[in-house]
Formats: C-alpha cells, sequence, structure tokens
C-alpha cells in the first residue's frame, strides 16, 4: 500500500492517529497507509509549485518537435529555451 507523509503539528497528533495516521518509528513522521482520509487531506503537503514554462513558451523543438522550456544559464543569467526531449538549445 502506498504511504503518503503527512505534515501533523504536535498539537494534532492525536487527532491524526484518530483518522489512521501512524508515526514512522525511524523518522517521527507521521503517514498513512493507503487512501487518504478527507479528515486528514489538510495534513498532506503541498508540492511545491513549479512554474511550467512549457505551457507559457508554447515553443517547438526544431529538431524533434517536442516543446521547449525557457531556462537561465547560469553564468551570465541569461535566457534560453532547451528541448524537453531531445535537450537541443536555441537562444530566446
Ligand atoms: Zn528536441
Amino acid at each position: 500500500m502506498e504511504k503518503t507523509y503527512l505534515d501533523v503539528p504536535h498539537a494534532h497528533r492525536e487527532y491524526a492517529a484518530r483518522f489512521g495516521a501512524v508515526s514512522d518509528q525511524s523518522t517521527g513522521r507521521y503517514f498513512v497507509l493507503g487512501e487518504v482520509p478527507s479528515e486528514l487531506y489538510s495534513y498532506v503537503p503541498k508540492e511545491p509549485r513549479h512554474r511550467n514554462y512549457v505551457n507559457e513558451v508554447g515553443q517547438q523543438c526544431a529538431v524533434c518537435g517536442a516543446a521547449m522550456e525557457i531556462r537561465e544559464r547560469r553564468s551570465d543569467r541569461s535566457l534560453y529555451y532547451r528541448c524537453v526531449s531531445c535537450l537541443s538549445m536555441l537562444p530566446v
């Protein structure tokens, strides 16, 4: 069964345990096995939001036709397109 880790504040541990949250012996983090009960949804860590550059740009790779994402060159912070499939590059 799938383990879903939860961010349970100390004060909410009893509440979370009532709905099936179990603490991991090694890490002390709480998790549930299988489906997360709706009572515990608020403890599921939010996925970090990544900007979807592919949709923003809409550039297509000239080599393979896949979508391109916009990247920042670390050396001089200039921008370039990079194909998500074949990794070929294109100046912006
Ligand atoms: Zn490509």
